[in-house]
């Protein structure tokens, strides 16, 4: 049986880099091409419909419905010119990932012909089927049908032969079904929270944004290595394998030069990017073998996050002409790195300054400081919530493990904003914050290095980290949608801001002046912030976890047990106070979250143990049957010495059986774990039993890896680890 192995793997070791095709012109020349952008509204629109849409696109002016259908009309004109035949709206449920049912244009003209057609009302709504898509039950319960609804502020692009058009969906009675349409009431309510913050500092301000920059790590494993192992296909990660002799001990991979197959890949996936309007800036290899990873330059939130999305579907496409499968799973192999998505994060306003960078002057300063310690008093606040909004039954492997943020969020500031805070807390309230250089070395000045922004240390052991001009929120997941945690983010700091403008207005109403006000109001929050939610040291020591718990920080482990932290009173005081969910909502996206853990582990506790059975015992079983005939031609041989020269034989099948029996028997154990949480009706219930199932897995693969540590490579009827991770 093993002789298959082998041919897969020759196979697909010998492959090579598949041309690529690169269009005529410099990126520049077909960046967007794909995309109605503004460019696009303008050549295909009158000035008039185009004029409107931007006020739709730009301050959120609904569209009047004879405007729609001419928007439709020049959309369908340039989509008809780029061979697109179908259109759809492109929307984001709660399953991650996309979704998309496709309509032709092409619609009978009544006199037996066919013409092509789209209008307004096509655009801005649909009603897909959605009965099927998670919802906690809001559907079932409200017996409501879901549409999706057309989100102006996301261009549309074209996909293959398909208009997609970027939509929220959500059910009839209105609770959201999916992940854009929190993401921008959130992102709203950061705004609104802020713009008056901004505006004690420059009263022209009317609007700010939310910034995002994703780090997409991924891994790709050859696609016939890949058919050959059921676990991968099924569930997105080995359930078994033993650790190669070489992983990532030599740090060789991190930085190498990109393998050809790979690089072929990474530039068509650049190609078909920039055509979609997809900013990418950087490519490398990860730290694992066979992981990478793909950063655009930063967009909007909103714009971003959509842009992520768009990319892992064309990197899971573009994967297989490179005979490659994409793996997102956040720990797709056991013992080395898996995967993330760093998340970016900052905010500016429509006049053009970065809220999260030091400022030009000492107002500006000020400014910079007051967001800085708001978000961190923020993130403290609901450390909890933030963790959960990151947690998955895939997460759950890799947080904690590995090169990954353990599974409590603190923060990160590096040496320098550390003292900086600290000096705030000592010096008198009106101390002017200055750029370290630009006035001398004054005393009594709190001072910023001016390089400042290129010199701050890394952390990597923190989930959240301040690098200078944003924070970077690491613990998100490679397969999750970032919106899951920028919702959460944004929500906390908009109610914090709110809470903290109410303060400083409350002492400028005693007569302070605006700095001293400020300054009075953040010092409790600095004090309170650098005593339990900063920590520069080791997150993946065991004193931190300790010293975390006397802080008061979350420190729960089990992912059903964290989801619980989204129906806290604290959680729902702060999505309803920002106007993001309601208490059924909150409770429904719980339902789905708790049924998406427990159906995954499920899935993984059913195909391990038949694989045990029907892959690995066999093996096993073959390996020792081999050994046993050894053992009777030595004694047909060699009768009066067998017994002291078959010695090793003799071990080998005793520690075979042992094995065997040991795999059995957890086999049993999981199984019984399994269908204890399967015979659970209660969505919270039941994950909480599939989480021990989950343990059961890991325990069943120990000894799997045993055996296939023992037995004849031979007989191994699965790709290994070393084959998986080092063929590309
Ligand atoms: P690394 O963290 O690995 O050094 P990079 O320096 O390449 O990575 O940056 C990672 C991401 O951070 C990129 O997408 C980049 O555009 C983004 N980024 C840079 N500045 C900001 C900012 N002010 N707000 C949000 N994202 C930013
Ligand atoms: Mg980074």
């Amino acid at each position: 049986m093993g002789h298959l192995r082998f041919d897969v793997v020759q196979g697909a070791f010998k492959k090579k880099a598949v041309a690529v095709e690169t269009p005529a012109g410099k990126p520049s020349d077909y960046f967007g091409s794909l995309v109605f952008g503004r460019s696009n509204m303008r050549k295909y629109l009158d000035s008039h419909t185009y004029e409107r849409l931007i006020r739709c696109v730009d301050d959120g002016v609904p569209l009047d419905a004879a405007t729609a259908d001419k928007v439709a009309e020049g959309m369908k004109v340039w989509a008809l010119e780029h061979g697109a035949t179908h259109v759809t709206h492109w929307f984001q449920p709660l399953t991650e990932g996309t979704a998309e049912k496709h309509d032709a244009f092409l619609t009978p003209d009544g006199s037996g012909g066919v013409i092509e057609q789209f209008d307004g009302k096509s655009l801005v709504q649909q009603e897909p089927d959605a009965s099927s898509f998670p919802n906690g039950g809001i559907r079932a319960t409200f017996e409501a049908r879901g549409y999706t609804a057309w989100d102006p502020t996301s261009p549309v692009f074209i996909q293959d032969d398909t208009l997609c058009i970027p939509s929220v969906f959500v059910a009839y009675t209105g609770e959201a079904l999916d992940y854009k349409t929190p993401l921008k009431k959130a992102l709203k309510a950061l705004s609104d929270a802020a713009v008056p913050v901004c505006q004690l500092f420059d009263p022209k301000v009317k609007r700010v944004y939310s910034f995002l920059g994703w780090e997409q790590e991924y891994f790709l494993v050859d696609e016939d290595l890949f058919a050959a192992r059921p676990d991968l296909m099924l569930t997105g990660r080995t359930l078994m394998g033993h650790s190669s002799s070489k992983n990532q001990q030599l740090s060789d991979h991190y930085f190498g030069a990109i393998p050809s197959r790979v690089a072929a890949f990474m530039k068509d996936v650049e190609t078909a990017g920039y055509r979609l309007g997809i900013p990418l800036k950087t490519r490398h290899n990860e730290v694992a073998p066979n992981q990478f990873e793909m950063a655009p330059v930063y967009e909007e939130a909103n714009l971003a996050n959509d842009h992520n999305q768009m990319i892992m579907n064309v990197m899971t496409r573009i994967a297989r002409k490179h005979g490659f499968v994409v793996l997102f799973h956040e720990k797709p192999f056991e013992g080395i790195n898996g995967s993330g998505k760093h998340n970016n994060w900052s905010m500016g306003t429509d006049r053009g300054v970065q809220l999260l960078a030091p400022g030009k002057d000492a107002k500006g300063n000020l400014q910079f400081i007051t967001f800085f310690v708001n978000v961190l008093a923020a993130v403290q606040r609901h450390n909890g919530l933030l963790k959960a909004s990151v947690a998955s039954a895939g997460n759950a492997h890799r947080l904690g493990a590995h090169e990954a943020p353990p599974a409590i969020v603190s923060a990160f500031l590096g040496q320098t904003m550390t003292q900086v805070l600290r000096k705030l807390l000592e010096l008198p309230s009106d101390t002017p914050i200055e750029i370290a250089g630009k006035k001398g070395r004054g005393v009594g000045v709190v001072e910023i290095p001016e390089i400042f922004v290129d010199n701050t240390d890394r952390n990597r052991t923190s989930p959240f980290a301040f690098t200078g001009n944003r924070f970077e929120f690491r613990a998100v997941g490679s397969s999750a949608n970032c919106a899951g945690a920028l919702t959460v983010l944004s929500a906390a700091v908009a109610q914090q801001l709110t809470a903290f403008k109410a303060a400083v207005d409350g002492a400028m109403a005693q007569g302070k002046p605006l700095e001293t006000a400020v300054m009075d109001c953040l010092k409790p929050l600095i004090g309170q912030v650098l005593d339990t939610l900063c920590f520069d040291g080791n997150g993946y020591s065991e004193e931190w976890k300790e010293l975390a718990r006397e802080r008061g920080l979350d420190t729960e482990s089990s992912v059903p047990r964290m989801f619980s932290q989204f129906t806290a009173p604290s959680s729902v005081e702060l999505f309803t106070q920002t106007g993001i969910y309601n208490l059924k909502e909150l409770e429904a996206r719980n339902d789905v979250k708790w049924e998406t853990y427990s159906t995954k582990v499920l899935i993984e506790a059913r195909m391990v143990a038949r694989m045990a059975i029907n892959h690995i015992l066999p093996a096993g079983v073959e390996y020792q049957r081999r050994l046993l005939k050894n053992l009777d031609l030595m004694r047909q041989n060699f009768p009066d010495h067998w017994q002291t020269m078959a010695a090793t034989q003799t071990g080998l099948i005793r520690e075979c059986s042992a094995l065997l029996a040991d795999m059995k028997t957890r086999t049993d154990q999981l199984n019984a774990a399994r269908e204890a949480a399967e015979a659970l009706d209660n969505a919270y219930e039941k994950a909480v039993a599939a989480e021990k199932a989950a343990s059961a897995i890991g325990l069943l693969r120990q000894s799997i890896d045993k055996l296939e540590e023992l037995t004849d490579n031979d007989l191994w009827p699965l790709p290994k680890y070393r084959e998986l991770l080092f063929i590309n």
